[in-house]
């Protein structure tokens, strides 16, 4: 419901006009309760006048009516009545007769009426209301009062004077002084309400001074001042007010010098920024990579202009699943390096390959890294693409160089394997030669030495051809070629390969290999490689004589071998560096610093792990673990994963 407000009146309009109501209804009251009570003294005061008046008369008509002169009495009411507040005078003999009477207008019908309802006074003072309103307004209106007094003429009653007197003459009065107390009241109020006008205008002028100046003020202009010469409390607040102002113009300008300062730093700042923003947009495009950004859903959000130029315009990247956008793929990539890093929260790698442009794959290595909020939720992943191939590229000949190298570091010893059996060879078959142009050879002795020297040549001839098909093998480029392997048959081909140079050395190969090894699928002439690597650097530390254990077994669902010296031992600051292409710590010409990392490279492709310890001093022991259920040798693990772990 809506509640009607006054009618337009200001709030000083409303407050003046409760001010004056509220006044003036007080006034009222108060002179209503003053007339009221000062009414009933009056009456009071007319009774008590009025019946000593009545005594009086009664002692007068008692003389009057002993004389028995009636015409005197009559004179004497006349008198009597003649009094202002007198409405009628009877005089009634002891039997209630009349004896004389006179009254005012008309009160003798009233008097005859309240007599038919009472009964009449006869010896005592009796006071009663002959005439008065009967509502409410008897309060206000005036009334009649009757005053009987017994008569007595030598100690008995001889009758009655009844006097009536109204209280008309002094309720006029007093109605006069309360309008009197009244209208006192309204001049006071009056000369109040122009007191008040007048502070009004001046306070008006005042506030009016203060809401200007304070609008303007609040419009911008801190200058604005009040001028109050009032000399009082007001004068006091346009001062505050005014010391207000100073104080903000103060704040204002010094605000003001913060803005101009914090202005220029974010200037400075910006152009800060936009330096770094172009430098990373420097890096990003000079980086040489594809950088990808993805969604949580694996979306393509930006690509930078490597990325482009390998996949596409960016417009036909972004909003759709990379397996799609990159790779052309139709589902996820197995081993995703963005699902990984979903999953893990940490940086993951993958490599990708796809088919190049000339026939020949093309190999990308993936580096992915979550980005977190502040809540470290992950909510994109940066995607670092490399183009790998030439690295590939440079492994694949490092790998044939460095059989190469091997090859040529067995040469002598290869030499001397076939020296041998070519020994062999030529022996027999100058013997033969011997027993065949000698004529005392009997046709007997000849067909009785022929086979056995035969026998001999041609045993030894497949021991050189063996060899030289063990030396192509080994030098052969080729990719793993998975067959069934018996472990112990390449360690002991291996050993074969070095056991001259070992035994030249006087450096002890000791075998221990377990007889019960499972056939793995594995390539033969990798491990070979691996091996024969591993004992060269076995006998390339061992400083004069010196054993070499070799070990085979077969140890939860992995074969293991190890090849264990007595060699000086890898000093630890080497550990971590071994495995890496070139390190090496042999002299010019005699190291290469590949073996190490080829071997790596090999037993990766197997599905294999090299792991080393050593104690510098004692000797060195690298353990080999190749899996008895060997899967399509596919992944390229990382060289940082062979390292010592
Ligand atoms: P290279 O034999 O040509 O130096 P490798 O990669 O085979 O290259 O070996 C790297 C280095 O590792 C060697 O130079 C040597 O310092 C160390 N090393 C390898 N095997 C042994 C071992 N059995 N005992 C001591 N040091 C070794």
């Amino acid at each position: 419901m809506k509640i009607k407000s006054w009618p337009a009146l200001s709030f000083r309009g409303k407050v003046i006009t409760a001010i004056i109501v509220l006044q003036v209804a007080m006034i009222a009251i108060f002179v209503s309760i003053q007339t009221y009570h000062e009414r009933l003294m009056v009456r009071d005061y007319i009774k008590d006048v009025n019946i000593q008046f009545s005594r009086n008369l009664a002692h007068v008509f008692s003389v009057v009516i002993r004389l028995q002169d009636f015409a005197l009495l009559e004179r004497c009411v006349a008198i009597a009545t003649a009094g202002e507040d007198i409405t009628y005078v009877i005089v009634e003999s002891a039997d209630s007769r009349r004896l004389a009477a006179r009254f005012k207008r008309g009160q003798d019908l009233r008097v005859a009426a309240v007599d038919r309802e009472a009964d009449r006074p006869l010896s005592s003072n009796l006071i009663r209301e002959v005439e008065k309103a009967d509502s409410w307004l008897s309060l206000f209106s005036p009334i009649t009062y009757e005053v009987a007094v017994p008569m007595r003429a030598r100690g008995q009653e001889i009758g009655t004077v009844r006097v009536g007197v109204t209280t008309r003459r002094m309720d006029q009065k007093v109605w006069a002084g309360a309008l009197r107390g009244l209208l006192m009241a309204g001049f006071a109020l009056g000369v109040v309400g122009l007191f008040a006008l007048f502070v009004d205008r001046r306070f008006k002028r005042i506030f009016r001074e203060l809401i200007g100046v304070t609008g303007r003020m609040a419009a911008g202009d801190l200058s604005q001042r009040v001028n109050i010469n009032t000399g009082d409390e007001l004068e006091e607040l346009g001062q505050t007010f005014n010391r207000m102002g100073d104080s903000l113009a103060s704040s204002q300008q010094l605000l003001q010098e913060w803005a101009r300062d914090l202005e220029a730093k974010v200037k400075e700042r910006t152009q800060d920024l936009e330096e770094e923003k172009q430098k990373l947009d420097g890096i990003v495009s000079g980086i040489g990579a594809g950088l990808v950004l993805l969604n949580k859903d694996l979306e393509v959000l930006w690509g930078n202009r490597i990325a482009t130029e390998w996949f596409g315009p960016l417009g036909q990247l972004q909003g759709r699943k990379c397996f799609s956008a990159l790779w052309e793929e139709r589902d996820f990539c197995q081993d995703c390096a963005s699902t990984k890093a979903i999953l893990s929260g940490n940086v993951e790698q993958c490599e990708k390959a796809i088919p190049g442009r000339n026939g020949h794959p093309r190999f990308f290595q993936i580096t992915t890294s979550p980005i977190k909020n502040s809540q470290g939720e992950i909510i994109q992943i940066v995607e670092l693409i490399q183009d790998i191939t030439e690295k590939k590229q440079l492994e694949a000949q490092l790998l044939q160089a460095g059989k190469m190298v091997a090859m040529g570091e067995l040469a002598s010893g290869i030499a001397h394997e076939i020296n041998n059996p070519l020994a062999v060879i030529g022996a027999h078959a100058e013997r033969m030669s011997y027993l065949f142009s000698n004529a005392q050879s009997s046709p007997e002795k000849i067909k009785e030495k022929f086979p056995s020297y035969l026998e001999a040549i041609v045993r030894h001839t497949y021991r050189c051809k063996e060899i030289i098909e063990k030396l192509l093998n080994f030098a052969r480029h080729k990719d793993v070629d998975l067959q069934p392997t018996d472990i112990n048959m390449v360690l002991e081909d291996s050993i074969a390969l070095v056991s001259h140079r070992a035994s030249m050395e006087n450096k002890k190969i000791i075998k221990n290999l377990d007889p019960a090894l499972p056939l793995i699928q594995s390539d033969s002439n990798g491990l070979e490689q691996v091996f024969v690597n591993l004992l060269a650097n076995a006998m390339d530390a061992i400083d004069g004589t010196g054993e070499i254990h070799i070990t085979s077994r077969l140890e939860m669902g992995l074969i293991k071998v190890e090849i264990a010296d007595t060699g000086k031992g890898i000093p630890s600051e080497n550990m971590d560096r071994i495995f890496q292409p070139f390190f090496t710590t042999k002299p010019p010409g005699k190291g290469t610093g590949l073996g190490l990392s080829i071997c790596a490279r090999i037993l990766s492709r197997l599905d294999g792990q090299i792991t080393v310890e050593s104690n510098p001093g004692e000797g060195t022991r690298f353990c080999i673990a190749l899996p008895i259920e060997a899967s399509p040798a596919t992944k390229i693990r990382e060289s940082h994963l062979w390292k010592n772990p």
